[in-house]
C-alpha cells in the first residue's frame, strides 16, 4: 500500500485548487471580500443591547464563521504552495496578494469581537444561554475574557497601525538580521572553510566530535555577539512595548495576555514551573549519566545532545512509516487507519528539495478538510520521531474536524498533546523491539534529552523572560545585563554538573520566541508534562484509557484545558499532578542506568 521511495511522497493540493492560476481561487477571494463588506454593513454598530437577540446573534456568528472559511481556503493554499516551492516566483506573489486580502478582511470585521466585548454582562448572559448561540459559547467565553482589558475600536485600530512601525518593525528587524547572518565555518570532512547558515551550524550540536560541536555553537553565538547593539535594542524595545501595553490595558500581570489566550490559570502555571525547578536535580542526575557515557571529566553544555552510539542507524521512509503506523495501531487501530488514509490521499510531502521550506509541520486547514504534513525526511532516528510527531498532530486535526471553525484548533497548551503522545508511543515501540543494547541506550538518551529540552530548558527560558521583563520595568538593559540574567537562570539548572562555554552568555540573543510571542515557552512545559502523565495513565489503565484520550482530541478547542482533562481524573491545579510527569522521567533515567550497568558488565 505504501510507496517505496520518499521522493514519491508529495502532497496533492488539488482538492483545494488546481494550481496557482485557478480562477476559482480569485473568485473565492472576491467572494470573501464581498462577504466581509456585507457583514460589516449588516452588523456594524448593531451588536448592542437594544438591537441584538439570540436569533440575530447566532445568524451573525454563523455568517462570520462562513466568511472566515471563505478566506481561509485561498490563504492556506497559498502558504502550502509557498512552503513546497518558494523559488517559483508565482508562489510568493500569490501569498502576498492573499495576505493583503486577509488583512483587509480582518480590519473590516474587527468590530464584531469588539462589540461582543462591549456588551454588558446582563445583556450577554441570556444571549449565550440560548440554544441557538450555545454551540459558540466557548469561543465567546474566550473573547469575553479580554473584555476588562480591551479599549475602544478607534484606539484598538490606532494601536494596530502604530504596531506596524513599532513592535512589528522590531520583530521584522530581528528576523531579517538573524536569518540574514552568515557564518564562516570549516566543516569536518570538507577541504576548506566555507559560508554556512545558522541552521547548518546549530545542527552540528548533534555531531560526534566534541570540538566540532563546541566550535560550531561558539561560531554561531559569537556572530550574534557582534550584533549585540541591534539585538539588545530589539529585546529592550519588545520588553518595553509589552510593559507599556500592560499599563495601557491594565493587565494585573505581564503574563495575563498569554494566560488569556492559552486559557491557563496563573497559579497553575506558577505551580508547574516551581515543580519543574524542584526537579532540577533529576536533570542533573541525567547529566551525570551522560558524562559517564561520553567518558568526559566534565560535561560542557555543547555535549548535552552529543550522540552516545558510534554508528547511527538509518531508516527508509517506508520503514519509518511502518514503525509509526504500528506504534499508533497498538494504541488505537482507528488512529493507524487515519494515518494510512492521509498517506494514501496525498496529504504528506516527505523529501527535502531545493526551494522547499526546512523543518517540519502539520497544517490543519478547517473542519471537514484533512490536514497537510510537510517533512524533510533524511532517514535519521530524529526524522522518524518527527514523522510520529507531525502525524500525531494530523490525527488530532482529523478528530477535531467535527468541531465548528472557532473550536477546531486546540488552545496552545493542548496543541502539542497528540504530537508528543505519538512520539512517546513510537519510543516505547522502538525500545521494546530493539535487540541491540547500544541502540536502546541511544534511544533512551534521545527521549530523555527531548524531555529535558521541553520541560527544564523551557522553564529556564520562561524564568529568564520573566526576569528580563521585570528588569526592563526598572530601566534600559545593557547587553551585559541580559547575558548575566541568562547565565544565572541556566546555572540553576546546570549546577556544577555542566560547564557553559564562554560564548553561551549570548544564548538568549537568538531565541526568536522572546521576540515573537510573550511567554510562549511555558506551553511546551505544559504540553510535555501533560503527555507524560497521560502516558502514565495509559500504562496503568490499558485500553480503557483510549476512548477518553480520543474524546480529549475530538474536543479540539471547544473546552478549557483544565475542564477538558477533569473527567480523566486530572487536576491541573495540583502540584502532585505536575510531579507525576517527572515520575516517568525518573523511570526512564533508571531504565537507562540499568542498561549502562549491564553494558559495563557485558551481560
Ligand atoms: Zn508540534
Amino acid at each position: 500500500m505504501m510507496s517505496p521511495s520518499v521522493d514519491k511522497i508529495n502532497w496533492d493540493l488539488t482538492p483545494l485548487y488546481v494550481d496557482s492560476s485557478d480562477q476559482s481561487l480569485q473568485a473565492d477571494l472576491a467572494a470573501a471580500r464581498g462577504a466581509a463588506e456585507q457583514f460589516r454593513a449588516s452588523y456594524y454598530g448593531h451588536i448592542n443591547s437594544t438591537e441584538i437577540n439570540p436569533k440575530r446573534f447566532s445568524k451573525a456568528l454563523h455568517e462570520y464563521e462562513v466568511l472566515q472559511l471563505k478566506i481561509l481556503r485561498p490563504y492556506l493554499y497559498a502558504q502550502l504552495l509557498f512552503y513546497a516551492n518558494s523559488s517559483e516566483p508565482e508562489h510568493p506573489r500569490l501569498l502576498a496578494q492573499v495576505r493583503e486580502a486577509w488583512q483587509k478582511i480582518h480590519e473590516e470585521t474587527l468590530f464584531f469581537e469588539l462589540e461582543i466585548l462591549a456588551l454588558d454582562d446582563n445583556d450577554y448572559t441570556p444571549l449565550v444561554m440560548d440554544a441557538a448561540v450555545s454551540p459558540y459559547s466557548h469561543y465567546l467565553t474566550t473573547v469575553r475574557a479580554h473584555a476588562p482589558y480591551t479599549l475602544g475600536e478607534s484606539v484598538e485600530q490606532a494601536l494596530k497601525r502604530k504596531d506596524l512601525s513599532g513592535k512589528d518593525a522590531v520583530v521584522q528587524l530581528f528576523d531579517e538580521l538573524t536569518t540574514g547572518l552568515t557564518f564562516r565555518f570549516h566543516f569536518p570532512g570538507e577541504e576548506e572553510e566555507r559560508e554556512a547558515t545558522g541552521e547548518e551550524l546549530l545542527s552540528l550540536i548533534y555531531h560526534q566530535d566534541r570540538d566540532v560541536r563546541e566550535s560550531a555553537f561558539a561560531t554561531f553565538l559569537d556572530k550574534h555577539a557582534e550584533q549585540s547593539l541591534v539585538l539588545t535594542s530589539c529585546f529592550n524595545n519588545i520588553l518595553l512595548d509589552h510593559g507599556k501595553e500592560a499599563e495601557l490595558r491594565n493587565y494585573p500581570d505581564l503574563m495575563t495576555p498569554t494566560h488569556l489566550s492559552s486559557e491557563t490559570a496563573p497559579e497553575m502555571v506558577e505551580k508547574m514551573l516551581a515543580v519543574t525547578e524542584a526537579h532540577y536535580p533529576l536533570a542533573q542526575e541525567y547529566f551525570e549519566l551522560k558524562r559517564q557515557l561520553l567518558g568526559y571529566k566534565k560535561l560542557k553544555n555543547t555535549d548535552l545532545y552529543a550522540p552516545v552510539a558510534k554508528e547511527t542507524r538509518k531508516y527508509s521512509f517506508t520503514e519509518a512509516l511502518e514503525l509509526v503506523v504500528n506504534a499508533f495501531r497498538t494504541f488505537d487501530p482507528g488512529m493507524a487507519e487515519i494515518v494510512e488514509r492521509l498517506v494514501e490521499t496525498g496529504r504528506l510531502d516527505a523529501a527535502p528539495r531545493v526551494g522547499k521550506s526546512g523543518g517540519a509541520f502539520c497544517m490543519g486547514l478547517y473542519p471537514g478538510a484533512d490536514p497537510y504534513v510537510l517533512l524533510n525526511f533524511t532517514g535519521t532516528l530524529r526524522d522518524v520521531s518527527t514523522l510520529a510527531h507531525e502525524l500525531g498532530h494530523a490525527v488530532h486535526y482529523v478528530l477535531s474536524g467535527e468541531q465548528n471553525f472557532f473550536h477546531y484548533h486546540a488552545p496552545l497548551p493542548l496543541a502539542e498533546t497528540a504530537s508528543v503522545f505519538g512520539e512517546m508511543l513510537l519510543t516505547r515501540t522502538l525500545l521494546d523491539q530493539e535487540p541491540d543494547r547500544q541502540t536502546r541506550i541511544a534511544l533512551l538518551c534521545a527521549k530523555i534529552e527531548d524531555i529535558i529540552a521541553t520541560t527544564f530548558r523551557q522553564t529556564v527560558l520562561t524564568r529568564f523572560e520573566q526576569a528580563a521583563h521585570a528588569r526592563r520595568g526598572e530601566g534600559l538593559l545593557a547587553a551585559d545585563d541580559l547575558c548575566e540574567l541568562w547565565l544565572a537562570e541556566n546555572a540553576r539548572l546546570l549546577g556544577d554538573h555542566v560547564e557553559m562555554i564562554p560564548a553561551y552568555r549570548w544564548g538568549w540573543s537568538y531565541i526568536s520566541h522572546f521576540i515573537h510571542a510573550r511567554f510562549y515557552c511555558y506551553s511546551y512545559v505544559f504540553g510535555e508534562l501533560l503527555v507524560l502523565s497521560l502516558y502514565q495513565k495509559y500504562r496503568s489503565e490499558g485500553s480503557s484509557f483510549v476512548p477518553a484520550y480520543r474524546e480529549l482530541l475530538r474536543a479540539g478547542g471547544s473546552v478549557r484545558p483544565d475542564t477538558l482533562v477533569k473527567p480523566m481524573g486530572i487536576d491541573l491545579a495540583s502540584a502532585d499532578f505536575w510531579a507525576q510527569g517527572y515520575g516517568l522521567v525518573r523511570e526512564l533515567i533508571e531504565e537507562l542506568r540499568l542498561l549502562i550497568v549491564e553494558e559495563r558488565r557485558g551481560v
